[in-house]
Parts: structure tokens; sequence; C-alpha cells
């Protein structure tokens, strides 16, 4: 299973994607906390990335796909994962497009959380009330102000993906300002409804549910053995000779041969 978790910082997508990985046994990927990994190790690509998380910006797209492409190929990965924080651009999606593809795999659905944004920093303002009265150090971007720069940017640059993945029909809202347990949940029905299960995603899978066309299910990978999990995934040889011949006109139709 293959799964984005979409929402505004501070919309909960960390701890649902830990229920999600307790509950179906996937990894979970979260760009927040690799490039927080990187600016702790001093890597190259932390010293690049520290300031613009500071500030709370998004670091470059490039960047944030070669960390992601490189995490999907690890072994651990191959039984699925959820994104948690990417993509955060339509170019990060169409490059996680290209990425999923190349590797023969599809997602199985983007679940968004749908918050109230002044909830939301409510809800922010008094998680850092309470670690500083814990003594609880905060990160670097834990302030009002960078809170607010954050949102803007997911209004600008992350909030199109909503339309991105409702066009390509994977897309499941739900109510993120519910209980935690009610929006677990509401995630797990959204996740059934998406026609998933616990094992690998098989890629023809989504075509089943919601028939595509052809030229989608050939830029998804479809009848490629996948490289992820090595299996071949046995619905979709059927899927696409079935849409060609729909396609062929009848012999009626057919033009006289010239003479
Ligand atoms: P997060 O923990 O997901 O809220 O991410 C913390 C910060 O890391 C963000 O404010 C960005 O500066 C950076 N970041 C995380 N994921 C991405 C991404 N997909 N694209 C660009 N920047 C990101």
């Amino acid at each position: 299973m293959r799964l984005i978790l979409l929402g505004p910082p501070g919309a909960g997508k960390g701890t649902q994607a830990q229920h999600l990985v307790a509950k179906y046994g996937l990894v979970q990927l979260s760009t927040g906390d690799m490039l927080r990994a990187a600016v702790k190790a001093g890597t190259p690509i932390g010293r690049q990335v520290e300031e613009i998380m500071a500030r709370g910006a998004l670091c470059p797209d490039e960047v944030v796909v070669a960390i992601v492409e490189q995490r999907i190929e690890q072994p651990d990965a191959r039984k699925g994962f959820i994104l948690d924080g990417f993509p955060r651009t339509v170019g990060q999606a169409e490059a996680l497009d290209r990425m999923l593809a190349k590797h023969g795999i599809a997602l199985d659905a983007v679940i968004e959380l749908r918050v109230d944004e002044a909830a939301l920093i409510r809800r922010i303002e008094n998680r850092v009330a309470e670690m500083k009265a814990r003594g609880e150090p905060l990160r670097a971007d834990d302030s009002a102000e960078v809170l607010h720069r954050r949102l803007v940017a997911y209004r600008e640059q992350t909030a199109p993906l909503i339309a991105y993945y409702r066009q390509h029909g994977t897309l499941r809202s739900v109510d993120g300002m519910a209980k935690i347990d009610e929006v677990a949940a509401a995630i797990e029905t959204a996740v059934s409804a998406a026609g998933t299960t616990s094992e690998p995603a098989v890629v023809a899978k989504p075509v089943t549910a919601k028939p595509a066309p052809p030229r989608r299910i050939g830029r998804s990978g479809l009848g490629k053995k996948s490289h992820i999990s090595g299996k071949h995934h046995k619905p979709k040889i059927k899927v696409k000779p079935k849409a060609r011949a729909a396609k062929k006109p009848s012999p009626k139709k057919r033009k006289k041969p010239k003479r």
C-alpha cells in the first residue's frame, strides 16, 4: 500500500502516519524528519536547507525529490509506505509520478486532512506553550511567525495538489479536526474505499476500481514487473487488451481497401 498524507503543518499528518504504520506495517517517509536529520548531521544537504527550514519556506524540489527517491528504493519500503510532507508542490507531485512509473508502482490513495486554520494556529500555540512550560527544546521553526509563513507556503504551493490528485482520482478527504482516533478511523475507511489491502499495492488496482484511460495505464507502469516487489501484477494484463479491443472499429465501419 502506498499513501500520501496531505494537509497543512500541524494537521496531524505525523500522528496519523504512525497509526498507519502500526496498523498496516508500512514505513513512514517524512521529508521533514529526513531533512532535520540531514541538518543535525551537518551533511551538505543539511547545510543547504537549514536556513530555509528555519524561516518556514520550502526546500528546493530537486533536493527533496532526490532524498525521497533514495528512500523508496530501500528494502523496507517495498511493503509499502506513507509519504508524510511530500509532495508539497505540483513539481514534486509530477516528479513522484515519474519516479513511481519508473519503478512500476502506483499510489493507492492520497488522504487529505481538512483542517480549520485558525484552530490549527491555536493548537500549535498551545503545544509550543506546553513544551516551553515543560522545558522541552523547541524546533527552530516552532514559532507563531514561522508557522504563519509555513501556512502561506501550504496555501500557495501545496494546496493546488488537492485539485491535482482529485483529477487523478486518488484523493480522499477526511475531517482532520475530529478526535485523533476518529480521524484514524476515517482514514481507515477512506483507505478501504480506495480498494487497498495491506499487501504490496498492485498497480492495476486503481484501474479496477475506476477505469482509467489507456494513456494513464501506460504511464503508471501497468503490465510491468515491479522492480520493488519483484512480483507480476496479475490483473493488469487483462485490462490493457480489453481497453484496446473496445476501441477497434466494428467490421462494418472499416474502410474498403483501395483498388
Ligand atoms: P514538516 O516536518 O513536514 O512540517 O517539514 C518541516 C520543513 O521541512 C518544512 O517547513 C520545509 O522547510 C521542509 N520540507 C519538508 N518537506 C518538504 C517538501 N516536500 N518540500 C520542500 N520542503 C520540505
